[in-house]
């Protein structure tokens, strides 16, 4: 079991970590704790370095949640540490900071279309600097993409804090934002609901990494719209 770092502290950059797997075939090794963030909610994988404590340096690649197992995938050739062996993470900073400023650009853009226009949202997807969001929302036109950008940087301006909380299921449940967002679809199995609330704006159960506050993120660009049918609108944005 990998106790997910990143979780509790998205700016955590390094980290030490014992081994506690290691599958040669894939070169694949799980650490006993990471900050890397292993995929999901239209969040990508991080990548970064894996190094050993006798001086090996091996590129972090790809990683994944498998079970409550986060299993990193090592480039290169050199023999894998071995299970037990301590180990040293370092996350491609670059990358991933742009990610969290692209995810919590997302969450602000979901917020605020909920609030102004009362649409809700179907999925989204995201990669350094730039994302895309699928709403239910028919008025959708040209002319509100102007009037949703001005929206979306004043909250970006107004520098809202970002909250994370990890909170039992039960708990979670009774918020009726929640809700909202479909936090019903959650697997039984899930004891625990980590949410991501931009205060006085959105909330939602999600396991991505953001930034502190609003006024990380930049400005906020919509570059684009799609209609995906007379219901689903699909809003592209990016981050400069
Ligand atoms: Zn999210």
């Amino acid at each position: 079991m990998t106790d997910l770092l990143y979780q509790t502290d998205s700016y955590m950059k390094e980290f030490e970590a014992k081994v506690s797997a290691v599958d040669t075939d894939s070169r694949a090794v799980v650490l006993d704790q990471s900050a890397f963030y292993p995929g999901g909610g239209g969040q990508p994988n991080d990548i970064g370095k894996l190094a050993s404590s006798n001086g090996v340096v091996y590129p972090v690649e790809k990683d994944k949640k498998q079970g409550a197992d986060v299993l990193h995938f090592l480039g290169g050739d050199q023999p894998l540490p071995e299970v037990g062996a301590q180990v040293r993470g370092e996350i491609d900073w670059e990358r991933r900071y742009a990610l969290m400023r692209t995810h919590s650009a997302l969450h602000v853009l979901c917020g605020t279309v909920f609030r102004d226009y009362g649409a809700l949202v179907t999925g989204g997807n995201m990669e350094p600097g730039k994302g895309r969001m699928d709403f239910e929302f028919e008025r959708l036109q040209g002319e509100l993409v102007g009037e949703i950008e001005a929206a979306v940087n004043k909250e970006v301006e107004a520098g809202r804090d970002v909250r994370v909380n990890i909170l039992p299921r039960e708990e979670a449940f009774q918020i009726p934002d929640l809700i909202r967002t479909k936090i019903n679809l959650l697997p039984e199995g899930i004891s625990k609901v980590r949410t991501v609330e931009i205060v006085g704006l959105d909330l939602q159960a999600d396991g991505g990494t953001h930034v502190r506050n609003t006024a990380e993120i930049g400005n906020i660009k919509v570059t684009d719209y799609k209609s995906k049918g007379a219901i689903n609108k699909r809003i592209y944005i990016e981050v400069v």
